[in-house]
Order: structure tokens, then sequence, then C-alpha cells
């Protein structure tokens, strides 16, 4: 396929408001789509599917050096542009139209070719890299077109801004091949690739079924809603399993013989920050081919959990390696299995699977895993005495599993529950800032917060955060939040929705000022939930309850 027809969609998509319209715009666009697979990831902005561990590694800094060198204008000149028009992908494309397009490839581009360059640019590693990766996206912005060279642009910062997201693609994918809405849906929380999903949809609905668990691909992961009270979800499960609810990250774990690969829970692939796991994993499960599921703890010399933060640092650790294992002795305590040996576990009553996890390990009793340990009860007192047990050895509550219910991926439903100490906080996406002043004009002095809609997708503002950080506090963000700024007017920032913040506040308040129509008293920066992506932050629901409950 042309990438020129890739390009001319997206401009049309980016004229629509209406999902219904867009959603049908993108089925025409699949059915008659060769480079199926790819096509498919490209029109959600992102290049690699979201399990793969490669990545472009490309981000604004690298994007402008690599246009100025492809037109001649100087970087500082883009970045002015970029500023003006608010938009890198419009900046790109103008200065396209105004330098002689260098055919460099032989023929017009095609989605293929673009996705090559994609994959050498992000194979593209160590010394020199960034010159050499830069030079690789020149050369491609010297053979596309304006109007290729902003969706180019828009791909490598893997933000389309037109509108469209996973549900359109999911509804789209269905219209187009005329296959049932939620076996897409069903195909995608198992393989997570929609690319994957679109071609075998393509073959019909009895392949698209065929679409299954696959050791290494990760699945999406299962979640707990808040429970009302240990009463009550006692009295709707009648019988529970109960656990402690560890203060760790979630990791699923596939091993496929000497092969181990381990996802976070944003479905990243950790296998190589983790290899203390891996290695433990290799020596003591029992079963050639499984997927298990846990919550990887770090124990301080006082016995108690380590801070989230640490936890992560071993997650996002890239070198040193080795150290960090040291400083850092992870454990890891597993709660599900959801594969074994071939056979998919997830439409079994989590009784079953806790059966085969039970037979898992060859020891019992191993410092560094254990499975966890689990009351099945129908007594209120006894959840209460689990409860002040984990909270007393600093964890943070505890689960209440149906023993009934299958593992549902990606749905927060009501057969886990979730028991924590009140004082609850919000998760929340940030989508913006505003430059600070004075002392501390180089910094994002604050940063507007938003929650998702999940009927629209739309993530609707609820307020700011970003007064009592220190000025170290407050470099540290900027930095993180370099790379995610979209567009610039005067002092506000419009960041790419990326990261999820834990806010605290006094009360919930109704507001007009918000599209959300709350706002927060007092809101507090209490931690980055780098374990958690845009979807997983909390919804306009989740805050009308808390509002209600106040
Ligand atoms: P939350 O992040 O507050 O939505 O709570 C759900 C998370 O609790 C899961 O994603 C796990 O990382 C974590 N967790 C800790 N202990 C358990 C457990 N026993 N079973 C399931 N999840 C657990």
């Amino acid at each position: 396929m042309k990438f020129i027809e890739f390009a001319s969609v997206c401009e049309k998509i980016e004229g629509t408001t209406s999902n219904l319209e867009m959603t049908k715009i993108v089925a025409q666009f699949l059915k008659n789509a060769d480079d199926l697979e790819i096509v498919t990831r490209f029109i959600i902005g992102s290049v690699f599917p979201a399990w793969s561990p490669e990545e472009l590694g490309v981000g604004p800094s690298l994007l402008y050096n690599a246009v100025s060198m492809s037109t001649g204008v100087k970087e500082a000149q883009v970045k002015d542009m970029v500023r003006n028009l608010g938009d890198t992908g419009l900046t790109c494309e103008k200065l396209c139209e105004k330098r002689v397009q260098r055919t460099l490839l032989p023929t017009e581009l095609t989605t293929m070719q673009v996705y090559k360059n994609f994959e050498a640019i992000a194979r593209t590693t160590g010394k020199g890299s960034q010159k050499k990766k830069a030079k690789m996206l020149a050369d491609l912005f010297g053979s596309a077109k304006p109007k290729e060279a902003r969706y180019i642009a828009r791909l490598v910062l893997e933000e389309l801004r037109i509108g469209v997201g996973e549900g359109i693609v999911r509804d789209a994918i269905a219209l187009a091949f005329d296959v049932p809405k939620n076996e897409v849906e069903r195909a995608y929380m198992l393989t997570n690739d929609l690319g994957m999903v679109a071609a075998t949809a393509k073959k019909g609905v009895k392949e698209l079924k065929k679409l299954d668990i696959t050791p290494g691909r990760p699945v999406k992961m299962m979640l707990a809603q808040v429970a009302k009270s240990m009463e009550s979800a006692i009295d709707e499960m009648k019988e529970a399993a109960i656990e402690w609810k560890y203060d760790g990250a979630r990791v699923q774990i596939h091993k496929v013989n000497d092969d181990v690969t381990l996802f976070s829970r944003r479905l990243e692939n950790v296998t190589k920050s983790l290899p203390d796991v891996t290695d433990v994993i290799r020596d003591v499960v029992v079963y050639k081919q499984v997927i298990l599921e846990g919550e990887a703890i770090a124990i301080g010399e006082d016995g108690r959990p380590r801070p989230f933060q640490d936890i992560l640092k071993r997650f996002r650790r890239k070198y040193d390696i080795g150290q960090m294992v040291k400083e850092i002795p992870l454990h890891l305590t597993l709660f599900d299995a959801l594969y074994v040996n071939g056979k998919s576990l997830i439409h079994k009553p989590l009784s079953e699977r806790r059966r085969v996890l039970e037979k898992s390990l060859k020891k019992k009793e191993d410092p560094k895993i254990n499975v966890t340990p689990q009351t099945v009860t129908n007594d209120v007192k006894v959840v209460e005495g689990i409860y002040k047990e984990a909270l007393s050895a600093g964890h943070e509550g505890v689960m209440l599993k149906n023993p009934k219910s299958a593992y549902t991926p990606g749905k927060r439903g009501k057969n886990w529950l979730k028991v924590k100490p009140m004082a609850e906080t919000l998760d929340l996406v940030v989508t913006g800032g505003m430059w600070g002043e004075g002392r501390r004009a180089n910094f994002i002095g604050s940063y507007l917060l938003a929650c998702r809609d999940p009927a629209t997708g739309d993530l609707l503002s609820i307020g700011r955060v970003g007064t009592g950080m220190t000025d170290e506090q407050l470099a540290e963000l900027t930095g993180l939040f370099k790379d995610l700024i979209v567009s610039e007017k005067g002092k506000d920032i419009e960041l790419k929705p990326e990261i999820v913040f834990e806010v605290g506040y006094e009360e919930i308040q109704k507001s007009p000022n918000y599209d959300s129509g709350f706002a927060l008293r007092f809101p507090r920066l209490i931690s980055i939930r780098e374990d958690k992506s845009v979807e997983d932050a909390d919804s306009i629901e989740r805050v009308q309850e808390l509002y209600k409950m106040q």
C-alpha cells in the first residue's frame, strides 16, 4: 500500500468528529489494505505491537534534528515553528513543502518501506546511534511528500492526533471483516496486538476464534474493584479466597522450557531488567510451559516492604543491572496461573487455577519465591484478621477473590475486590502543564490532570497539581515530561497523555472550570504510577462515586 493512501485516510479522519463516521472510514481503509498488520498499528499511532521490546527511541529533539537535516532549516527555527503551529506534524509538512523532494527510494513510499525504515531506526543502538537514527529519519523525510511528512513525524512520536483509539479500531475490524465485536475484543485481550487481530479477522470468524493465549505474548491483566465493605463482598461471593494485597508491582511470567519472559502491568517486556526473577523461575518452576502471575516485592532490612519507587527502579533499569539486583533484591509471590503445558486456564475457576499454581514450585520454601498464602472463608472476622496482619506487615490490605470465577483479561470486575484503608487517592492522567515563573521559569510548575470517560475514550480535566513541590522535584518532573511536550502556547503546554499521577486531595468539589465538572481541593502529588497506563487511570464514574461517598 502506498503511504500516501494512509496519509490521506488520516487527513480525512482528522476532519471528522463523529466516532461512527471515523469507524466507517477506518473499516473501509482496513478492508482494502494490504500490509494489514502494519497499517492497523499505524492508524492508532503505534509502530510496534505494545508487547514488543522494540522501540524507536526517537524524541522530539532528534526529530527536529532530522527535519533540519532534510530541509536545511535550522533546528532552532524548526522548534520555533513547532511552538507557533502547536504541532510537529504540521511543521514537518510545511517545511517539506518548501524543499525539493529527494527521491532516495526508487518508487513512491509504501507503508512497508516506512515500517522497515522505522524498524531499522529502532534497531540502531549503542554509541553514535542518535546521529545514525537522525540521518535515517532525515532520509525518510527526504523521500516523503509534505502530507506524508506530517504523518511520519506523528508516527515517530507515536501520537497521530486523529482521534482514533483502540475502541474505534476494534469496531472497525468487526465492521470491515463482518465478525462479531466481542470476538475481536476477546482476541485482542488475549494477544495484545490489533494488527494480528485484524489480519486474522480478515480470514474469517473461525480463524479469529482460534486466536488464543500464547506463551511469550502478554495477556491483558485482570483487575480489581474497590470493595464496598468486607461484609458486602462476602455476602455476594458467599465464600471468598482471601490473600494479602502486597505492596509491590505486578508481573506476568511466561515460561517455555528455559525461555522466560516477564511483563509489567503495562505489558512492557521487563525481562532484561529482572535477571534474578528469570533465574529463579527457571530453577524452581516445574512446568515446561506456563503463564503465571504474581507480585514482585522488595523487603527492606526492617522486614517491611520498601517503597514502590524502589521496585520501579528495578523494573526500569537498563544498565548496571547486576548492581541493582544486589541493592534491591526482589521476592516474587505468585497468585495465579493462566496457562499450563499447552492449555489455557483462563476459563477455569480460580480454585482450579490455584491447584495448578500450588503444584508449580519444586520446593515450598524459597527466599526468592512462594505461592501467595490464601484462605477460603465466609467469616468476616477471619477476613478482618488477615487484613490486620497484612497492614501490620506494611502491605496494602487484602484481596477478596471469588473462587468460582474465571480469569477475565483486562476487566475490572466484581470477582476480585480489594480492601484497603480509606483516604482514597485518584490515579489521574497528566495531559498538560504550565511553565513556572521567575526562579521556576525553566520548570514545568504545574500539571493539568484528567480522568477517563470510558464511554467516549476522552480525557476530562479535573484540576491542576503543582504547589507544595520542591525545586528539586519540579526539575526531576520537568526532565520526565520534556519529551512528551506536544505543543506550547505561551506558558501553556500540551503533553502527550502517557503518565499517571496518584493524587491525594482533601475534597472533590463540583466545578464548571474543568471538563469533568469536578475539581480537587488541595490536590497533592503522592506518586508517579509508572506501572499504570492511561487506560488504568480512574474514570469519571469513580470520581462521581467518591464525590457521593463524601
Ligand atoms: P490496584 O493497583 O490498586 O488497582 O490493585 C490491584 C493490584 O494489586 C494488582 O494489579 C496487583 O499488582 C496488586 N496485588 C497485590 N497483591 C495481590 C494479590 N494477592 N492478588 C492480585 N493482585 C495483587
